[in-house]
């Protein structure tokens, strides 16, 4: 059997001899579930979507979320450190939208909708 993302020759499990199409190699592994994921969400487009309109929901995920985030503190840390780069050149942006929206906003009223209105 042929890996179909590394194209290397495996030998498929006995429980899974015709369906395998994936080695067992950790990087193979991953691909193949994100693809399934991908899959997944083609197939049901709607499913979070419907599931966040409720409240109870949103609220056990925002308590998982945040217990998450407290558990694994560290993992966050070095996450942010290695991707310290990308986070500068996206808050760099975020901040010059910002900005922008906010002089937006300040404009003094010289636009033709508030213009003569007095
Ligand atoms: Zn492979």
């Amino acid at each position: 059997m042929i890996c179909i993302y590394c194209q290397k020759e495996f030998d498929p499990s006995k429980y899974r001899r015709t369906k395998q199409r994936a080695c067992g190699d950790p990087d193979c592994q991953k691909k193949r579930q994100r693809d399934n994921l991908t899959a997944w969400q083609g197939r049901n487009p709607l499913y979070y979507r419907i599931k966040r309109m409720d409240p109870v929901w949103r609220g056990k995920a925002r308590q998982r979320a945040k217990r998450w985030r407290t558990a694994h503190r560290d993992r966050i840390q070095a996450y942010r450190t290695a991707t310290m780069d990308q986070y500068r050149i996206y808050m760099r942006e975020y901040m010059r939208r910002y900005r922008a929206a906010l002089r937006e906003r300040q404009k003094p009223a010289s636009d033709p909708l508030t213009k003569g209105q007095s």
